[in-house]
């Protein structure tokens, strides 16, 4: 993989419960790159950001990022940050102790975590919630104390599963945007994934089409939807071809 890479999965295999989740994933996303996984539900999509972010093992391949191989590392070594549909804040917590929480084992000071969350909450409009505990905080606005975790991580590499599905869908369209826009801005290679089809034609720079484990398919949105490799690829993105 060149240096310049902002991941690169050979061969990725996982089993989980004595069974194949994912088989022989080959994956390369270049830094800065916006890559979308796609596909229906059950087919892997989790657990290849969970083998990234090294929450599940692997029983073979390799994964790089940015130039290292991740590959044995512990998660909090990784530098990679995992956004959840859920968000896991806690929910009688502040926000700015939210998104301060996990900076103190880092070595960085109550004081210093304070601050840092005060600016990264400037930068997604959270100023006045800071002092609010998350359970009193809209859906979006928890997404937001969500991807400013990420922005405090200094990681690289952000995966993102099913950000947004538990949004309205006006909300939805819109934190699509600020999605791409923190993406851009940070200059994050971002893996995201979801099962809805036009989430994964609109934001991606490529997307992926998981199915049963498998990678069927890696290209621009355009290629895929016009050029779909298999039947079950055309199915996902509502194309009858
Ligand atoms: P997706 O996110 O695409 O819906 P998942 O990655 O969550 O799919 O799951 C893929 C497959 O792995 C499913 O068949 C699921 O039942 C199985 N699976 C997920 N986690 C575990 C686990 N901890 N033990 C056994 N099987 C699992
Ligand atoms: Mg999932």
């Amino acid at each position: 993989m060149s240096a310049a890479a902002g991941l690169s999965l050979r061969g990725l295999h996982v089993e989980l419960g004595g069974r194949p989740v994912l088989r022989n994933i080959d994956l390369e996303a270049e830094a800065g790159e916006f890559v979308v996984l796609a596909g229906p539900s059950g087919s892997g999509k989790s657990t290849l950001l969970r083998a990234i972010a090294g929450l599940v093992p692997t029983a073979g391949g390799q994964i790089e990022a940015g130039g290292a191989v991740l590959d044995g590392l512990s998660p909090g070594k990784r530098e990679v940050a995992l956004v959840f549909q859920d968000h896991a804040l806690l929910p009688h917590l502040s926000v700015a102790d939210n998104l301060a929480f996990g900076l103190r084992a880092r070595g960085i000071s109550r004081r210093d975590g304070r601050q840092q969350a005060a600016e990264v909450a400037g930068r997604l409009g959270l100023e006045a919630l800071l002092d609010r505990p998350a359970a009193q905080l809209s859906g979006g606005e928890r997404q937001r104390v969500a991807l400013g975790r990420a922005m405090l991580r200094n990681a690289r590499l952000v995966l993102m599963d099913e950000p947004l599905s538990s949004l309205d869908a006006p909300l939805r369209a819109r934190m699509r945007q600020e999605i791409l826009e923190l993406h851009r801005r940070q200059g994050w290679t971002t893996v995201y994934v979801t099962h809805d089809q036009a989430e994964a034609l609109s934001m991606a720079d490529r997307l992926g089409v998981l199915v049963d484990g498998q990678l069927q398919q890696f290209d621009a949105p355009r290629a895929l939807y016009s050029r779909p490799a298999l039947v079950s690829v055309a199915a996902f993105l509502g194309n009858p071809a």
